[in-house]
């Protein structure tokens, strides 16, 4: 089977959240079967919640992989907790110390209950949108559209590249 390609973002609002994204995105590259093929710069968001929190660092990381969906999101859940994530079962869009979501996986589909892709929000989110397009900026995404077009047309929100 030929690898294949998989988004993944990254995002983080406790703690030291630029060294966390940035060691994360090394942890990715040590995944098996799993090549880091790019990783964006990192970005600074103004958090989409009710709830006061930090601004999120957010970073997405473009990887060739062997794995199956499943086995991936559990290689991802594995960094996840080796940052100490804080799960909160209440709040969603909770702080969190470290979140990785599969955004795409080659082309394929997949929805059951611990695994839906493509990721059901990353067209309306350019913390994602604008970190894809950055490192694959000529990306035409199959029932979606060009990243272009999906930028045009998301929710606007404040986010800056970290310089
Ligand atoms: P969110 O990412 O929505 O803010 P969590 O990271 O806590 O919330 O994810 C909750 C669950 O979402 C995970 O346990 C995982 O099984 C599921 N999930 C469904 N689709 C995906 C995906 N594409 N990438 C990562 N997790 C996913
Ligand atoms: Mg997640």
């Amino acid at each position: 089977m030929p690898a294949e390609e998989v988004f993944v973002a990254l995002g983080g609002n406790i703690g030291d959240s630029q060294t966390i994204v940035a060691q994360a995105l090394d942890a990715l590259a040590n995944i098996s079967q799993t090549s880091l093929r790019a990783s964006s710069s990192l970005y600074r968001c103004a958090a989409v919640s009710d709830i006061p929190q930090d601004d999120y660092i957010n970073a997405v990381a473009l990887l060739d992989t062997n794995l199956e969906p499943m086995a991936l999101l559990l290689e991802l859940q594995a960094i996840e907790h080796a940052y100490y994530r804080r799960r909160d079962q209440e709040q969603r869009w909770a702080p969190r110390t470290l979140d990785l979501d599969i955004i795409l996986f080659g082309d394929r589909s997949f929805n059951d209950s611990h695994l839906i892709i493509p990721h059901p929000e990353f067209a309306q989110r350019l913390f994602v949108l604008e970190p894809m397009f950055e490192i694959d900026g000529d990306r035409f995404i199959p029932g979606y559209g060009s990243l272009r077009y999906l930028i045009d047309n998301a929710p606007a929100i404040s986010l800056e590249k970290v310089t």
